[in-house]
C-alpha cells in the first residue's frame, strides 16, 4: 500500500536502478527476448540509497497473508504467504525479499509460477504477466529454519530462535527472514498472521487476536493488522508468556505478553503505566493511531543480541536476564514510535531521525514530567556530547541509522523548533505531523515543508545549521 504517488528523487531514480539491478544483483539473466520488450520486470529494489536490494520495484503490496507453523524443538518454520498486491508496471516477473528458507510451490493468481533465487532476492516469474493495475495473488509455500540476520550497523536481528520458541525483530531489514516481501518501510499492508505451535506456548504478533483454537495437540493463533504496517515492525513471538488483556480508560484493547524469565518488579511497574503513558502521549502526539496496544517482554539470554523495537501495536523488549527487562523511559520511547514511525513510516531508511529524534524527545519529555532531568537539561547533555556531532541526522550511512546524532541530534532539531516557534506552535507540530501521514510515509524535505507550511515561518537558517550542518553550532 504506497498511500502517495512516486515522488522524486528516490522513485526518479527507479528506471535506472530497474536496468542496474537486473544486470547487477545476480537475479537470474534473462535471454536477449525475455521478459519480452514493453514487459520490464519489476526491480530487486525499492530505489532506497542505503538499501539497494530493499523492497522491490513494480508492485505495491496490499496484504499479506501468514499461515504458519513452528516447531521450537527443531526450529522449523513451515509457512504459506499469499501476498495481495497491484502492479504497477507490466509484470513479465518480479522479486520478493527472502533471506534463506526453502520455498517450494509459487503461484501467481492460481497458476504455477517459475522461481529462482540469488542472495535475498526471489523472483517469480508468472505464467502471464501481470498487467500493469492488475490487482495480483502470488502464493508461495516455503519451509526451513530461520536465520538470525546481521544488519550493517552489526546488530542481529531477523529470527531469534529461543530455548522455548523464537522472536522476530525486523528494523531495517530483518522481516525477510521470516516471511517473503516487499521488504522496505516505502510498501506498507494490512496483515493477517496466523500461527501453529505446540499447546502450551503462546504466539503473538502485531493487531488483534481474532482467535485462539486448539486440536490435536497444537493451538492456533490469529492476529489481524487492520492498518497498514511496514515490513520491519510486523513482529512474532513464540514461546511461555504471561498474558494480560485489558482495556485502557479509553477502551483501547491492550494485549501485553511478558516472558517469566523477564518479570522483574520495576518491568511489572513500568508495564502497568501503558494507559498512563498513552494518555499523556496522546495528549502531545494526538489520537492514539491504531485499535489495540500492548508490548510483549521476551527472553534473550544475554550476548544474543537483539534490541527493543516500536513493532506495531506492540513494541518488543528482549530481557536479557538483567532486570529491568523495560523501563518506563524505553517504554515512552517505544510507544512514541508508534506516531512516529508507525504511523508516520519514514520513506527511505536515511529519514528514520524523523522516527529516533521525536522517540528521542518524547523521553526528554517524560523525564521532565516525572520531575527528573528538564527538557533543557537533556538537551544541553546531548549537545556537549561528541558522538551526537559524528554526522548530521539526515545522512547517515546504512552502518551509522540508529547511532547517537540520528537520536539525540534528531532530537536537537525538535527542541531548536520549540525555541524557535514557541510553545504552543511546536504543540500543534508535534500533533499535526503525524495526523498529516495517515499509515503513510514521509521524508526529511516532506518534514521540512511541512514546518513551513504549518507554521508560515522561513526555518531555512534552522534546519540548515542544526539539520544539515557538518559542525556543532557555537552554541544551544
Ligand atoms: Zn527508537
Amino acid at each position: 500500500m504506497r498511500p502517495r504517488p512516486p515522488r522524486a528523487p528516490l522513485r526518479a531514480a527507479l528506471p535506472l536502478l530497474l536496468a542496474c539491478c537486473l544486470s547487477c544483483s545476480g537475479a537470474p539473466r534473462a535471454a536477449p527476448s525475455e521478459p519480452p520488450p514493453g514487459s520490464p520486470a519489476g526491480a530487486s529494489g525499492a530505489g532506497d540509497p542505503l538499501f539497494p536490494q530493499a523492497g522491490n520495484g513494480g508492485y505495491d503490496v496490499a496484504h499479506y497473508g501468514l499461515d504458519l507453523s513452528y516447531d521450537p524443538g527443531s526450529g522449523q518454520l513451515t509457512g504459506t504467504a499469499v501476498i495481495t498486491a497491484t502492479a504497477t508496471a507490466d509484470l513479465g516477473r518480479f522479486n520478493l525479499d527472502l533471506a534463506g528458507l526453502t520455498v517450494g510451490r509459487v503461484t501467481v493468481d492460481g497458476r504455477p509460477a517459475a522461481t529462482a533465487r540469488s542472495g535475498t532476492e526471489l523472483t517469480v516469474r508468472p505464467a502471464r504477466p501481470v498487467a500493469p493495475g492488475a490487482r495480483f495473488e502470488a502464493t508461495v509455500a516455503y519451509a526451513g529454519v530461520p536465520e538470525l540476520l546481521t544488519d550493517p550497523d552489526g546488530s542481529r536481528e531477523g529470527w531469534f530462535r529461543t530455548d522455548d520458541g523464537a522472536v522476530a525483530l525486523g528494523e531495517p531489514v530483518g522481516s525477510m527472514a521470516w516471511f517473503p516481501g516487499d521488504d522496505h518501510p516505502s510498501d506498507k499492508a494490512a496483515y493477517d498472521i496466523t500461527v501453529s505451535v505446540p499447546d502450551g506456548l503462546t504466539a503473538v504478533s502485531n493487531g488483534e487476536l481474532n482467535a485462539r483454537t486448539g486440536a490435536g495437540g497444537r493451538t492456533v493463533f490469529r492476529w489481524h493488522t487492520g492498518e497498514p504496517m511496514a515490513t520491519y515492525l510486523a513482529t512474532l513471538a513464540i514461546g511461555h508468556y504471561t498474558v494480560t488483556r485489558s482495556r485502557t480508560p479509553a477502551g483501547l484493547p491492550l494485549y501485553v505478553a511478558v516472558d517469566p524469565r523477564s518479570d522483574d518488579p520495576r518491568t511489572a511497574a513500568a508495564l502497568r503505566r501503558i494507559p498512563e503513558i498513552l494518555a499523556w502521549e496522546s495528549g502531545l502526539f494526538g489520537p492514539y493511531p491504531f485499535t489495540s496496544a500492548g508490548a510483549i517482554v521476551a527472553h534473550l539470554p544475554k550476548g544474543e543480541g537483539g534490541y527493543a523495537l516500536e513493532a506495531q501495536n506492540r513494541p518488543v523488549f528482549p530481557g536479557d536476564g538483567v532486570p529491568p527487562a523495560v523501563d518506563a523511559g524505553t517504554l515512552v520511547h517505544e510507544l512514541a514510535h508508534q506516531w512516529f514511525g508507525d504511523e508516520a513510516t519514514p520513506s527511505r531508511w536515511q529519514d528514520v531521525w524523523l522516527n529516533e529524534g521525536f522517540a528521542t524527545y518524547a523521553q526528554w519529555l517524560w523525564q521532565e514530567h516525572e520531575g527528573g532531568e528538564s527538557v533543557d537539561r537533556s538537551a544541553a547533555a546531548a549537545f556537549a556530547d561528541p558522538a551526537a556531532w559524528a554526522f548530521p541526522p539526515a545522512s547517515p550511512t546504512a552502518a551509522q541509522l540508529f547511532a547517537p546524532p540520528v537520536y539525540q541530534r534528531g532530537a536537537l532539531v525538535l527542541y531548536e523548533l520549540r525555541r524557535a516557534l514557541g510553545g504552543p506552535l511546536f504543540s500543534k507540530l508535534l500533533r499535526a505531523w503525524p495526523a498529516a501521514h495517515p499509515h503513510g510515509n514521509a521524508s526529511t524535505a516532506d518534514f521540512t515543508a511541512f514546518c513551513r507550511r504549518l507554521t508560515g515561518k522561513d526555518l531555512t537558517a534552522l534546519f540548515a545549521e542544526w539539520l544539515y550542518g557538518r559542525a556543532r553550532p557555537a552554541r544551544l
